[in-house]
């Protein structure tokens, strides 16, 4: 696959701008890290505010480079999600998130539910659901282990690409199916609040461009006290992420805050570490 990069590479590179090139060399590398087993999923806790306990873990996709280290999914999963590559690296974590379950039980953990981040090219091309059946089924794993995490324009992508006459959709059979579904990034996609109606979603997850300076700015206070009260009447759940500060926690809590992720309780670690959290400690 690295010959194959390099070839186009070099047949384009006179017309390509840098960052054309850039994206042809993450492509056919990541191609590459697939194949070579060089993608990890570290887990980051959600934490209970109150009990301080773990109530779900997140996973997290990682790409580990023998020269560059890791490399971030900021940089490689929009690339993925143009190329199409996405799919076979979301069924990759799938998979993996799956046979980690599998292996925290066999030792002897109570399991918690793992968050997937799932983009709308892999809600619209691959059948998730069926996907998530067999893998769960295949390791005798409750589908509501699972809970996937959507951007608000994925959600709203897949309501028009996918709903035919039935009214069905992916999301909703994966509900269906008893798997969890989190908005992700909430308050960031500029979109109408409506489908907060039409889809039961069992979590909405503040973005934490609304967290960083909710304790000096009047502004992110109002916004976040708002969809906290907005949730609260739809029974939806509220995690705050990206919580870094004592005092943001503590404006959290004053405002009604349930659950909460951030580098404050801890940051993604590997499987043998979220298999830590699971073993009833409590964080922070
Ligand atoms: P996200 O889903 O919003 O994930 C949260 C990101 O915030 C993670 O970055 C996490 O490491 C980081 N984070 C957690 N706590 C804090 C904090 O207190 N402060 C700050 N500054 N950051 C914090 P990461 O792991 O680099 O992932 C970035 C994004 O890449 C994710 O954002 C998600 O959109 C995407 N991503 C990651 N893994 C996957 C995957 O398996 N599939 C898909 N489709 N997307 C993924
Ligand atoms: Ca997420
Ligand atoms: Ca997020
Ligand atoms: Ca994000």
């Amino acid at each position: 696959a690295k010959e194959r990069g390099r070839n186009n590479f070099q047949v384009f590179s006179p017309v390509m701008d840098s960052k054309l090139k850039e994206r042809v060399a993450i492509e056919a590398s990541l191609r590459d890290a697939l194949e070579k087993s060089r993608i990890e999923v570290h887990y980051q806790p959600l934490i209970d505010i109150e009990t301080r306990r773990v109530v779900t873990l997140e996973a997290l996709v990682r790409w580990k480079d023998p020269e560059e280290g890791y490399i971030s999914p900021t940089r490689f999963i929009p690339i993925a999600e143009e190329t199409g590559l996405i799919v076979p690296l979301g069924d990759f974590v799938l998979q993996r998130v799956i046979s980690d379950m599998a292996s925290w039980r066999k030792q002897g953990s109570v399991l918690v539910p793992v968050a997937v981040n799932v983009s709308a090219a892999q809600l619209q091309r691959a059948s998730l659901r069926a996907r998530i059946e067999e893998l769960t089924r295949a390791s005798d794993l409750s589908p509501s282990m699972l809970q996937i995490e959507l951007t608000e324009s994925a959600m709203f992508e897949q309501q028009d690409s996918r709903q035919d006459d039935s009214g069905t959709d992916e999301v909703s059979e994966l509900r269906t199916l008893g798997v969890r579904v989190a908005i992700d990034d909430f308050g960031t996609g500029y979109s109408s609040l409506s489908y907060l109606k039409r889809w039961r979603v069992d979590c909405l997850k503040i973005d934490r461009s609304f967290i960083r300076d909710l304790v000096t700015d009047t502004n992110d206070h109002a916004i976040v006290a708002a969809i906290l009260a907005m949730a609260q009447h739809l029974r939806i759940k509220v995690i705050a992420e990206g919580v870094e500060t004592w005092s943001q926690l503590e404006a959290l809590r004053r405002l009604g805050c349930r659950y909460a992720q951030g580098y404050l309780f801890a940051e993604p670690g590997s499987a043998a570490r979220a298999r830590d959290f699971l073993n009833g400690h409590r964080i922070g």
